[in-house]
């Protein structure tokens, strides 16, 4: 059993909550070396009295110094700013990164921890989609480990054969089966979808999620940004990527073989099992979860996933068949468009025509360095908001 040194970018989310109550039950494992957040200081200061990090880390001065006043008496260290993310992401003395901050801003701090060859417990599924190829060269670059915990990826990658190559066809790989529960709005009428709240978008029938994710689980946009990191993850094409709509989420993904075999993970939908997957690998650890009882669930039902419904799924594919910058389009204006239907700025079925629009503008481009892709992601953000002001 190795002692695990960790930190937890974006600890007062509810991925991080979960990841600490996995920690909290295996002291002997896992030791918290920093923790980081946002607008949540109070929570934050919480976790730090728990579980004594060295660091703590929010993004601005006076958010800091809110943190220093809550923590006083305590020995740990206050920073702020993205470099100092990006410095707990890489300290000598962790060993394990979780990446769980929201969006675009995850990006420089899982590319850190990638850089500096870390055991990257990767959440952030805005990393890839943002700038997958040069996360991915980061990886193999300084030799990191790179280990999903968005649950399909997990199951993926728990349904691979080990260690995998990073090509589909040297492990007689056809497709990939990426399950989708559908939503809130799987059968909802389409034609009262207009009238979407953002508190019916965010009442996701299987899973407690943050609220842009839970809105891009609504509009199945998620499933599309999971495509593409199931693409940079698994060097898979798109065409070996398909989506199977699953409403009792037990199924979290699947891979299909050329001999006709399908392997699979199955789990209740809680969020502790690929991260306690993630954390213990390639050991196993107790999760608290309760055990699966299939006999009690009865029957589980797949269905094919509906594009009319949910364009945004489609978009994200003809995204990441344009090449280039286009996910890095996508993805920004998605944040753009999400945040202002959180704010009741546009209603529900502007998300996607608005997305469609600045991809149409802006896609395709081609991106040499990071730099550039984050000038795109810029003008792409500074778009959408034009176009949701002008609507
Ligand atoms: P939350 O919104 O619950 O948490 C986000 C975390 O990031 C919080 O700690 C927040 O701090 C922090 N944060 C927000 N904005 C910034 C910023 N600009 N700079 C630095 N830190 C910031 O999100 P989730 O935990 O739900 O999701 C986290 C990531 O994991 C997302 O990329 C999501 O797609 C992915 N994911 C989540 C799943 C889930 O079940 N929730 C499943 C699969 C993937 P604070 O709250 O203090 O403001
Ligand atoms: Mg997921």
């Amino acid at each position: 059993m190795t002692m695990r040194y960790l930190t937890i970018l974006g600890s007062t989310g509810t991925i991080g909550v979960n990841t600490l109550d996995v920690v909290a039950r295996h002291p002997d494992r896992f030791k918290i070396v920093a923790l980081s957040g946002q607008n949540q200081i109070a929570k934050l200061a919480e976790q730090c009295r728990h579980f004594k990090p060295k660091y703590a880390v929010v993004l601005d001065p006076a958010r800091a110094l809110a943190l220093k006043t809550a923590l006083a008496g305590l020995n740990v260290e206050v920073l702020y700013g993205v470099e100092a993310l990006e410095r707990i992401a890489s300290l000598a003395e962790v060993d394990t990164v979780m990446a769980a901050i929201v969006g675009a801003a995850g990006m420089r701090p899982a590319l850190a921890a990638a850089q500096a060859g870390k055991r990257v417990l990767l959440a952030n599924k805005e990393t890839l989609v943002m700038a997958g190829q040069f996360f991915m060269a980061a990886v193999r670059a300084s030799g990191a480990t790179l280990l999903p915990i968005d649950s399909e990826h997990n199951a993926i990658f728990q349904s691979m054969p080990e260690p995998y190559s990073g090509n589909p066809a040297a492990h007689g790989i056809r497709r990939i089966l990426l399950t989708a529960s559908g939503g809130p709005f799987r059968t909802r009428p389409v034609e009262t979808l207009a009238a979407v709240t953002p508190e019916q978008a965010v009442a996701h029938p299987n899973w407690s999620m943050g609220k842009k994710i839970s809105v891009d689980s609504a509009t199945m946009m998620n499933k599309g940004l999971e495509v593409i990191e199931a693409h940079w993850l698994f060097n898979a094409r798109p065409d070996q990527i398909d989506v199977v709509v699953h409403p009792q989420s037990i199924v979290h993904s699947m891979v299909e073989y050329q001999d006709g075999s399908v392997l699979a993970q199955l789990s209740n939908p809680d969020m502790r099992i690929p991260i306690a997957h993630a954390l213990a690998y390639p050991e196993r650890v107790a999760t608290g979860v309760p055990w699966l009882d299939l006999a009690k669930l009865g029957q589980l039902t797949f269905e094919a996933s509906d594009t009319d419904r949910f364009p945004c799924l489609k978009l994200a594919y003809q995204a990441l068949a344009a090449g280039g910058s286009s996910t890095t389009v996508l993805n920004a204006a998605n944040e753009e468009v999400v945040a202002a239907f959180l704010d009741r700025r546009i209603p529900y079925l502007t998300i996607p025509k608005i997305l469609g629009r600045v991809l149409e503008r802006l896609g395709g481009q081609p991106a040499a360095s990071l730099t550039e892709l984050e000038t795109i992601d810029a003008k792409a953000r500074a778009l959408a908001i034009e176009l949701i002001a002008a609507r």
